[in-house]
């Protein structure tokens, strides 16, 4: 039993080694699994079990603005992803091909999708006919592929999870619109379920989606003070449609073309709420997303009593996530494995505590011991996963907000990336060369232009021309 205990707690310190440390706790929380395949990982349950809450409250809040789930096939035909030409241009370096079927030779190659746009676009194009036939918000949950050289567990690798929603509307309005909706949706998403504050604005150019007209993302400030881009959504405007010739008679009897969005989501936001709130004793669990939300450790559970009275408790919180540990395992090594996996709240109690009618609660996100009689505890677990959910975003949004800078000169901005890892706010003159020279000098990338500007200074951090762009900075997953 010594050497279980000792098992749970060799994990690497986030300070020595911020990277060795996701890895260690990916896999003793035993979150996933390298597979034979090279790039491609297993989820193992207590790491798929994430994705499936994460999938079932977000999936409930796009059928709420009328998003309905459809499935398209994995294979593209190699002349179907052609007709875009900026979209096939972005993708063909990264995409796995299937040339045979059987032992026969294909006569036309089929891709593995890396993305479904070209796949909705041949539906759309037979599908919409009429005004009438619009608009279409379809969302599919699937995995794609994407032959990427370097993997890391949830944030890339060659097959992965994701949702992709793509819909056609009337006007660009209304495409913009929704463009702009889900992205409000992923970022409640991410503050209220996974407790990860977000900045919202435009991609540049440089960074945009392959074939469309606008991206917008949401950016997330990881502990190490790298940027995670957690979720992206795109208005195509109506550069789709022209290459697929999707479209619609209009109430006044035209012809239209229709405008289209896409946008989605990966189990990178499982990456990101390990790197936003786990610390070195291991994962840190939101307890809205949490599969065990409290964890019951009898102590001394041979003790007469002890585990019925566990089981009585488990009973009486069964409005919540409750599981009791009644392994044969040491109470030490229990509360070692619990607080790898991150689960929210453990009670512990004992033949005495069980005596003087309480047990003791033990916070996961901050360590605090409450002792608590049993005929609250229901209410004051309420109460404490209500805590913890608000408490884990409040720390994360003051660790973002301390770690991020202002440049106003290239100087700043190259000792900011240098020495100060987080975002850099600086002003940008809207000039790719600029991009690629920070690029090319420091690492970091444009993550986004926010939503909500600040003018921090008149000129360009990097060439001093008048600017009136700021954009947030970083070093990104
Ligand atoms: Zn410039």
């Amino acid at each position: 039993m010594a050497n279980d205990k000792k098992q749970v707690e060799q994990i690497t310190a986030m300070e020595e080694d911020f990277a060795q440390w996701y890895t260690d706790v990916v896999k003793k929380a035993e979150l996933m699994g390298y597979s034979s395949v090279k790039g491609c990982m297993i989820f193992k349950p207590a790491g798929y079990v994430l994705w499936e809450n994460i999938q079932k409250e977000m999936d409930r809040r796009f059928k709420e603005t009328g998003v309905e789930n459809v499935y398209m096939p994995m294979f593209i035909p190699e002349s179907l992803l052609e007709k875009e030409k900026d979209h096939v241009e972005g993708f063909a370096p990264e995409v796995a091909w299937v040339t045979k079927g059987g032992l026969n030779d294909l006569q036309e190659k089929l891709c593995v999708r890396p993305t479904s746009e070209t796949l909705f676009c041949d539906f759309y194009k037979d599908e919409i006919q009429s005004y009438r036939d619009l608009p279409k918000l379809y969302n599919q949950w699937c995995s794609v592929v994407r032959w990427e050289k370097e993997t890391r567990p949830f944030l890339r690798s060659r097959e992965f999870l994701w949702q992709e929603g793509h819909t056609a509307h009337a006007t660009a309005e209304e495409a913009e619109e929704r463009t702009i909706q889900m992205l409000n949706l992923y970022a409640d998403f991410c503050e209220e379920v996974l407790a990860i504050p977000v900045i919202k604005g435009r991609k540049t150019e440089k960074e945009k989606f392959a074939g469309a007209e606008a991206t917008y993302t949401i950016e997330a400030l990881m502990h190490d003070g790298k940027a995670l881009q957690s979720g992206t959504s795109h208005n195509f405007g109506d550069g789709f449609a022209k290459a697929f010739d999707i479209t619609y008679t209009d109430k006044d009897n035209k012809l239209k073309h229709v405008h289209q969005t896409s946008w989605g989501v990966t189990t990178r936001l499982i990456g990101a709420m390990i790197m936003v709130h786990g610390d070195n004793r291991g994962l840190v669990i939101p307890p809205m997303i949490a599969q065990t939300q409290v964890m019951i450790v009898p102590i001394m559970q041979k003790k007469e009593g002890v585990l019925d009275k566990a089981y009585e408790l488990k009973d009486m919180l069964k409005g919540f996530r409750v599981k009791v540990d009644d392994s044969d395992k040491s109470p030490g090594w229990k509360f070692s494995e619990q607080e790898m996996r991150g689960i929210p709240l453990r009670i512990e109690m004992g033949p005495r505590d069980i005596e003087a009618g309480k047990g003791i609660i033990v916070r996961r996100d901050n360590g605090e011991k409450i002792e608590v009689a049993f005929e609250d505890m229901e209410s004051k677990v309420s109460e404490l996963l209500e805590t913890i959910q608000k408490d884990m975003l409040e720390r994360a949004r003051k660790h973002r907000d301390e770690n991020t800078f202002i440049a106003t000169n290239y100087e700043e901005f190259k000792d900011a990336v240098e020495n100060k890892p987080g975002f850099i706010k600086a002003m940008w003159c809207g000039d790719q060369a600029c991009e690629d020279k920070i690029k090319e000098d420091t690492t970091a990338t444009a993550r986004c232009m926010p939503f909500e500007q600040e003018k921090i200074a008149d000129t360009c951090v990097c060439c001093g021309k008048k600017a009136d762009k700021m954009v947030y900075w970083g070093k990104a997953y």
